[in-house]
């Protein structure tokens, strides 16, 4: 039987196994990537004894996701691609923001590929290929933490906005925020987490009553359910209406936001008509209206909205007293930007997953 990864290990579990009173500083040593010393080889790995590091590589598969590739942006944001286990491959960001206080935004992902079918999306031509694991999710934090930091916890923030549809693996979702949050181990707060959907009504719900509960960012995208379906085939089951009431009750800590994301597609979603309708959705939420001009890709078949277009948009929706910022994308000149993820064949991934022995990328 394989080992447990030591990603996918929560306090309870550890405790379970470990001599007592041990289990508190186990973990600390294990999840707290950031403090790993360097070995003589350069190398970072848990500061264990030789007698503890045997009992845990006799229990857990020390392991990380494999880095394969880490593309720099010319605007500092790096695109990381991992390697797991059975060979499939999932990308991450990594981007800093150089102010005074240097903090870092990591973008993870929550499958390999997606069902979702949204059309102005890279990630969804490459349908779903399978559901990560809470470790393997939790693994790219580590990875990525070890890789490029941030070194202190407290100046990272993970949003689950790469591929794949959290909502649509919520148990390990949750568990891996879970995990990412046990004081012992990384320590990081849930409001420091933030989970984007495509809008499933059931998820939203099931998210509102985790023990650890992290931010809730909704992609709205579009303002019609009629044109909505169009670009996003889940409002068939998941009306605007539905959608907004599950908002509405979601229940948010005192300063917390709900994240409303909107991509702008030229001519598709972008009237002033839309910019009312979007402000009547938000209006009674207490929301941030994210705006996201689209992120162009080989065959996407959208158009990006100029600047000016984009700019009226916002005025439009200020004028309504929303809340608005634009995401100004990250990673573009490496596909690493919104939308553009995709490991890029996919039946590289799907022959790989086919293997039965760990691929060696
Ligand atoms: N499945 C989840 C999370 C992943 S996508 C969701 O839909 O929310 C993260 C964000 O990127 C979503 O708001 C999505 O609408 C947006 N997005 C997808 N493709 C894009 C593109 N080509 N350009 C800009 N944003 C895009």
């Amino acid at each position: 039987m394989s080992r447990q990864s030591f990603c996918d290990l929560t306090l309870a579990e550890l405790k379970q196994c470990s001599p007592p009173g041990s289990a508190e500083h186990l973990l600390g040593a294990l999840h707290r990537v950031p403090r790993w010393p360097t070995d003589g080889e350069g190398q970072r790995t848990a500061p264990l004894g030789r007698r503890v590091r045997g009992f845990v590589e006799q229990h857990f598969d020390l392991r990380l996701p494999q880095l394969i590739v880490a593309e720099r942006s010319g605007d500092d944001a790096t695109k990381l691609l991992f390697a797991l286990a059975d060979g499939a491959r999932v990308e991450a960001v990594h981007m800093p923001r150089a102010v005074r206080n240097p903090r870092v935004t990591l973008c993870i992902s929550s499958q390999v590929g997606c069902a979702m079918g949204c059309t102005f999306c890279r990630t969804a031509k490459m349908g779903l290929v399978r559901n990560l694991g809470a470790g393997e999710i939790v693994g790219q934090v580590f990875a990525a933490l070890l890789a490029l930091g941030p070194t202190d916890p407290q100046r990272l923030s993970v949003v689950f906005m790469g591929m794949g549809e959290p909502m649509h693996n919520l148990e390990a979702v949750l568990r891996a925020v879970a995990i990412l949050c046990e004081p012992a181990g990384l320590g990081l707060a849930p409001q420091r987490i933030t989970v984007s959907t495509a809008g499933l009504v059931a998820g939203i719900e099931a998210m509102s009553r985790a023990a650890v509960r992290p931010a809730l960012a909704l992609s709205v995208n579009a303002t019609t359910d009629h044109s909505r379906t169009a670009l996003m085939p889940i409002t068939r089951r998941n009306s605007l209406a539905a959608l907004r009431q599950a908002l509405q009750v979601f229940p948010l800590r005192s300063h917390e936001k709900i994240t409303l994301e909107y991509v702008v597609l030229a001519g598709e979603n972008d009237t002033e008509q839309d910019a009312d309708r979007l402000a009547d959705f938000a209006s009674g939420l207490r929301h941030n209206i994210n705006v996201i001009p689209w992120n162009a890709f080989a065959a996407g078949g959208f158009t990006r909205p100029s600047d000016d277009r984009v700019r009226a948009f916002v005025a439009r929706l200020r004028g309504h007293g929303c809340l608005v910022t634009v995401r100004k994308s990250r990673g573009t000149d490496v596909a690493g930007a919104c939308g553009q993820l995709a490991t890029d064949t996919v039946r590289a991934a799907r022959v790989a997953l086919g293997r039965t022995a760990p691929a060696q990328p």
